[in-house]
């Protein structure tokens, strides 16, 4: 089958404390300490075969993602940007659903032709963190397209208990409309893991501050519109992404250059401050770290965007106005639930921040494009007949 692969070569960065089980397995925890010259290839890969666990999926629709795209960038070394867990050679590809065409001889609740999307994260459902509910910080992870192989390919073998169905959505939108958004479910979950799950006290009527307007932060947008917000107020430095949050429903779309973060937030809050603050561009140190004076009674503040530089945050304002902050890694499988039924609702739409669908032989070309940042989601379509 044609499928995309990551390859880089295993150069541990001296002083890079690893593992035996790290090098045995050549599965480094923090990727950017050990592989270096990453690039990716559009070519030939193996059929997946068939578990009596899983099903086979031919790949309908897969998003390309900000991680993607920071395992294929390098730093001014050569060495990958993506900090976190990561094997190579790997096929790519995370966010994406696909029609079932064969089915497992275990697997009870899927049918062939059955529309599903498909947790990233391969929680194993026996560590401490599964065992407490915790499943996106499972201890014994692998994640799809990223530790094994992925969906940016025609067919990828998944096992039945992260897949959820879009047979909702499909009653709504159709099957070819309810594939696309289904690649939008799991970067979707991400946001609403943050925003809802990781602190139980949003209130329908907060005023909301979401810093970065990528594919996190519009979908951050989107529930937290559907979900009440007063204002919204959304922060980034490229003029396409605030015309994406505008287009979708912030109340206002600030470039964050130069201006003082707390007279803006105060500004577009008639004084009030703001309640929830939502990091999703990856930057805390340049988001969070200065809000101090913005910040009303009872405010929240989740960081949901990865990022290296740890931010110096001003705690005594915290303590003073009785700020409860949280950070958010990945989704747990509830999210995907959730989200696929606010889209079935017409609740969010998130085909709005998609700015392209192109066959799998485009995909080269689309991740070049997405270097520049001014897209917000591309779709790629490796089976579109
Ligand atoms: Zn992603
Ligand atoms: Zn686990």
């Amino acid at each position: 089958m044609k499928a995309l692969t990551l390859s880089a070569e295993w150069a541990p960065k001296a002083g890079y404390d690893m593992t035996a089980r790290e090098r045995e397995l050549r599965r480094p925890r923090n990727g950017n300490m050990v592989w270096k010259r990453p690039s990716i290839e559009l070519g030939e890969a193996p059929d997946p075969s068939l578990k009596p666990d899983q099903v086979m999926l031919a790949i309908a629709a897969v998003g390309i993602c900000g991680t993607d795209m920071h395992m294929y960038e390098t730093g001014k070394d050569d060495y990958m940007m993506y900090p976190g867990l990561v094997c190579a050679p790997n096929i790519l590809g995370h966010e994406f659903a696909g029609r079932v065409i064969e089915v497992g001889a275990d697997v009870k609740d899927l049918s062939v032709g059955d529309l599903v999307a498909v947790e990233e994260i391969q929680w194993c459902g026996e560590c401490s963190a599964c065992r407490r509910g915790f499943v996106n910080h499972c201890l014994d992870i692998e994640e799809i397209g990223i530790t094994i192989n992925g969906a940016m390919a025609e067919y990828l073998a998944a096992r039945a208990r992260y897949c959820w169905k879009l047979d909702e959505i499909a009653e709504r939108y159709g099957e070819e409309e309810a594939l696309v958004m289904g690649a939008m479910v799991e970067p979707t979950g991400v946001s609403y893991q943050g925003l809802f799950n990781r602190l139980s006290n949003w209130k329908p009527g907060n005023n909301v501050v979401i810093f970065g307007a990528g594919p996190i932060g519009l979908a951050a947008q989107a529930l937290i519109i559907a979900a009440g917000a007063a204002q919204v107020i959304v922060f980034d430095p490229s003029a396409s992404r605030r015309e994406f949050a505008e287009k979708m429903g912030a109340s206002a779309a600030l470039d964050p250059s130069g201006i003082d973060l707390n007279d803006a937030i105060m500004a577009h809050t008639f004084g009030r401050g703001v309640d929830y603050v939502v990091e999703c561009a990856g930057v805390a140190d340049k988001t969070i770290e200065p809000l101090d004076r913005c910040l009303a009674v009872n405010a929240s503040i989740i960081d949901i965007g990865m990022g290296e530089t740890p931010p110096t945050l001003p705690i005594v304002a915290y303590k003073r106005m009785g700020v409860q902050m949280a950070g958010a890694l990945g989704h747990a499988g509830g999210p995907f639930q959730q989200v696929i039924r606010m889209m079935a609702a017409g609740r969010i739409d998130m085909r709005q921040m998609v700015s392209d669908r192109l066959p799998l032989d485009d995909a080269l070309a689309a991740f070049k494009r997405l270097e520049s940042r001014e897209d917000a989601k591309i779709i790629l379509q490796p089976n579109l007949n």
